[in-house]
């Protein structure tokens, strides 16, 4: 019983083997055209693939078409390897010594359209045989279709009606149906045939200009109607233009205008600048130039700031007075009179000698020595003199020298006339 069906799954299985092997093989052929459409004397190739066949070793192909409308050219296998090939008589045949898939481009062939062929539409075919030895294998063939076109040869345009022209041609018999063309909207005459229309400018009511003339210009076609002259307005000036008091074209642009400085210049805090003398424009205007911190006039326009200057604790001074100075711009600050104090005496006075006191300003500390003289005259007072100071000096002086001087002119006068008595 187990023998028995281990045989029939074998049987079976054989079977399937065999039936596989044998499963018939469908090949698809398609033909390709490299163009749809054509026109007589031109030339179509056509491409045949072969798809779906796993084992064979010859095909033959013939291709099929109308002989009214094309003529063979030539015709090419596109496989290597083949023991065999051979194109010739309108039929293609090519073999292999051991079965082989095709799955590719194996042949090609060029028609061309005969002169005077039927326009329209046309099948291009070929008959297919594909042979793995003895066995034949079934091909579905897929024609392609190419359009014969007429290279037209037209009439010229005639007119039809108000709104169309029409040509025929003279190979096809085709009939053409166009509207008329006109070059635009005032145009009279079609471009195209010998059809003419009435039409009216329809005039813009702004002006159009040139540099000579204006004019009311068509819209349609840009037609001129009452092209007149310019009437030129009053002349140009620096901001003006000259321009046509018609229609307001420019005739003669604004002159523009050339700043003339001011010889001076004006000023305030923030700055000083010149003016022009036409317009009254400020012109360069620029900051002040101060060359140091306690400038207090511009080096340009001469307006001046309020400075505060930087005084040091050092005090300077001359016989009356003392001051601080800027320690940036170096000028004296108001000079106030020294402070003297009551004073010193260094050295008191003789009836021979002068005595000296020494009087100190409070604030600056300078310095100044007072001579003293006691008074010698025994009218006076016999108490000590008042000091005086050196102003009174001179004085003093005059008067000793003085009365010296007369006492020794007495003396002199004496000693003169004493021997002059003598000689007498
Ligand atoms: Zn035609
Ligand atoms: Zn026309
Ligand atoms: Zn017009
Ligand atoms: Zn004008
Ligand atoms: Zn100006
Ligand atoms: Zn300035
Ligand atoms: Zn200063
Ligand atoms: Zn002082």
């Amino acid at each position: 019983m187990k023998k028995i069906l281990v045989f029939a799954l074998a049987l079976i299985c054989l079977l399937g083997i065999t039936l596989s092997l044998g499963a018939a093989q469908t090949a698809t052929v398609g033909i390709t055209p490299n163009k749809s459409s054509t026109y007589a004397g031109d030339s179509v190739t056509f491409t045949v693939k072969v798809t779906g066949v796993s084992a064979a070793k010859s095909i033959g192909i013939i291709p099929s078409y109308d002989t009214s409308v094309f003529e063979l050219v030539s015709g090419e296998w596109l496989l290597s390897g083949s023991a065999m090939s051979d194109f010739s008589g309108g039929t293609a045949a090519i073999a292999y010594a051991s079965a082989r898939g095709f799955n590719e481009n194996v042949f090609k062939f060029t028609l061309r359209i005969k002169s005077g062929a039927k326009l329209g539409q046309t099948a291009v075919d070929a008959k297919v045989n594909i042979m793995n030895g003895n066995e034949t294998i079934s091909c579905n063939v897929s024609a392609a279709k190419v359009t014969v076109a007429c290279k037209h040869s037209y009439s010229a345009w005639s007119n039809a009606n108000g709104s169309s022209h029409t040509r025929t041609c003279s190979l096809c018999k085709n009939v053409e149906t166009k509207n008329h063309t006109f070059s635009n909207a005032c145009d009279t005459s079609c471009n195209d045939c010998s059809y003419t229309r009435v039409t009216n400018h329809t005039y813009s009511s702004s002006w159009s200009s040139d540099g000579a003339q204006h004019w009311h210009a068509c819209t349609g076609c840009g037609d001129k109607k009452d092209a007149t002259v310019h009437t030129p307005g009053p002349a140009a000036t620096e901001t003006t233009d000259q321009t046509c008091t018609v229609c307001g074209h420019v005739l003669v642009s604004a002159q523009g205008h050339t700043h003339t400085p001011s010889a001076t210049y004006t000023s305030d805090e923030t700055g000083h600048w010149f003016v022009c003398e036409g317009c009254k424009e400020p012109l360069e205007k620029a900051e002040h130039i101060f060359s140091a911190d306690c400038d207090e006039a511009c080096d340009a326009c001469q307006y001046k700031r309020t400075v505060t200057h930087t005084y040091g604790t050092e005090w300077y001074g001359d016989e009356q007075s003392h001051w601080h100075v800027c320690s940036i711009c170096n000028s004296a600050e108001a000079s106030e009179a020294h402070a003297w104090d009551e004073g010193t005496v260094t050295k008191e006075p003789t009836l021979d000698f002068a005595g000296e006191r020494v009087h100190k300003c409070a604030t600056c500390e300078r310095q100044k020595t007072v001579e003293l003289i006691l008074q010698s005259a025994p009218t006076q007072d016999p108490t000590p003199a008042p000091i005086t100071q050196n102003d009174g000096l001179a004085w003093w002086w005059l008067i000793i020298v003085g009365t010296a001087g007369i006492a020794l002119g007495f003396a002199a006068a004496f000693l003169l006339f004493k021997p002059k008595k003598e000689a007498n």
